[in-house]
């Protein structure tokens, strides 16, 4: 029998009326022959309260008991949705992620899923059982340890359930019906996009686009799932949502598919520093020991045997950052005169596989937003994709500048 991944969202469980609404979308695709995977996130604003009380009670937390409590969340939802199928007669039960077992690593709070063993799910199956509700989000670590996988992460549970399942589709179910040229929150121009490349949705999604978890989408792309996201709000119908597939199976790609902002930066410089070899080594090695996620970085002309070095990461990593500079300042590791910190800045990008074969792109961008009067404080580029850092009260106006640059009003169907 064919089997489903069907993933419903925050909002989607929020409450017990929205998940008898999800409960019914189950229903149909059982009524369709298929056994489902139905994997639930927590109620929305769930998981922020959880983190909420976790920092509240110990501000340098024990990352496992952080895990044991932020994972709640999922676990009522996932009974929930259990009750609420079997109140329709289908043949459903809930499973906690150490029930199935979904194996992985160590990181708590980040954990990667190594390991999903089918035979305890495939046994209730061939007995009968309709619907398995999986608690997403979460896992168990190899010391037996419950393990999250990082915000948003129930929809990486999903693909990894899909994948391990050899399901024919994963679906995604949220609170837009797809994903789109740019947050809808941001602009009403935004436009749904029919299908979208592998890709570029791990761009969007690793510059800040939060409709899927990066890591979702690296697991799709590396087991080729069929991944789909759609609404759990409006009408079905089989074309319903976008399709994220290969390169191949999109007709044509524009040269800019999407634009995605991250609001949460900070731009950290080291001015005068020595430039000799072996610096930048030395300023982000003992960075990335302190698990400080560096993204872009730039090196300025030296002058005096001097030089500036810039750096962005998440702004709340600030702290952690300015000790980790400091300590390895006072270790005589390096030398430099100041450290500054700009806490209110943003990082705003537009990606396209088409990129590839313009030209242009970049100074279409930088164009549209000196239009705006909007000022560019570092840029970084790869084949698809280029960023810049602005002003953080700049961010939605350089979104709909470049959104309008690049006429992606014009793509899609919705
Ligand atoms: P869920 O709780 O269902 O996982 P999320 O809040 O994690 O939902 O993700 C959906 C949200 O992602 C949307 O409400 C939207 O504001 C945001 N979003 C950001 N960029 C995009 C985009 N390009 N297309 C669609 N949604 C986007
Ligand atoms: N509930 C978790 C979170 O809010 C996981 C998820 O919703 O995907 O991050
Ligand atoms: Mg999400």
């Amino acid at each position: 029998m064919s089997r489903l991944v069907m993933k419903f969202g925050g909002t989607s469980v929020a409450t017990l009326d929205r998940i008898k609404r999800a409960a019914k979308r189950v229903a149909r695709e059982v009524a369709n022959g298929h056994e489902v995977i139905v994997i639930v996130s927590a109620m929305s604003g769930k998981t922020n309260e959880l983190v909420g009380w976790v920092n509240e009670t110990s501000p340098f937390y024990d990352a496992r008991e952080y895990d044991a409590v932020v994972s709640s969340g999922e676990n009522v939802t996932a009974g929930l949705m259990a009750l609420t199928l079997q109140e329709m007669e289908i043949p459903a039960r809930s499973w906690q992620g150490w029930q199935v077992p979904l194996k992985t690593n160590g990181a708590h709070g980040a954990a990667r899923i190594e390991e999903i063993p089918t035979a305890n799910l495939d046994a209730r199956f061939a007995d009968g059982m309709k619907v398995a509700v999986v608690a997403g989000f979460q896992g168990i670590s190899p010391e037996g340890r419950i393990t999250t996988l990082g915000r948003g992460g129930s929809d990486t549970t999903a693909v990894a359930f899909a994948a391990a399942f050899d399901a024919v589709r994963c679906d995604i179910y949220t609170d837009v019906d797809g994903v789109y040229t740019t947050d809808p929150r941001i602009t009403a121009k935004a436009r749904k996009l029919d299908r979208i490349a592998f890709e570029e949705m791990l761009e969007l999604a690793s510059l800040g686009a939060k409709v899927l978890q990066t890591r979702s989408v690296e697991l799709a792309m590396r087991y080729n799932v069929k991944l789909r996201v759609l609404s759990s709000f409006g009408e079905y119908d089989e074309t319903a949502g976008t399709l994220v597939c290969a390169e191949d199976e999109i007709m044509e790609s524009n040269v800019v598919n999407g634009v995605a902002y991250s609001r949460d930066e900070a731009k950290m410089t080291l001015l005068g520093v020595e430039d000799r070899p072996g610096i930048a080594a030395a300023i982000f090695g003992p960075l990335a020991d302190a698990g400080i996620n560096v993204d872009m970085i730039v090196q300025n002309i030296s002058e005096g045997g001097k030089t500036d070095m810039t750096f962005s990461c998440p702004v709340d990593q600030v702290a952690r950052a300015k000790k980790s500079i400091e300590d390895a300042k006072a270790s005589g590791a390096y030398e430099f005169g100041e450290l500054v910190a700009d806490q209110d800045v943003a990082k705003v990008s537009v990606v396209g596989i088409g990129m590839r074969s313009h030209a242009g792109v970049a100074a279409h961008m930088f164009k549209a937003l000196k239009d705006e009067n909007v000022n560019i404080k570092v840029i970084t580029t790869s084949e698809i994709k280029i960023s810049v850092l602005i002003d953080r009260k700049y961010m939605e106006l350089a979104v709909q500048a470049l959104h309008d640059a690049f006429e992606l009003e014009k793509i899609g169907t919705a």
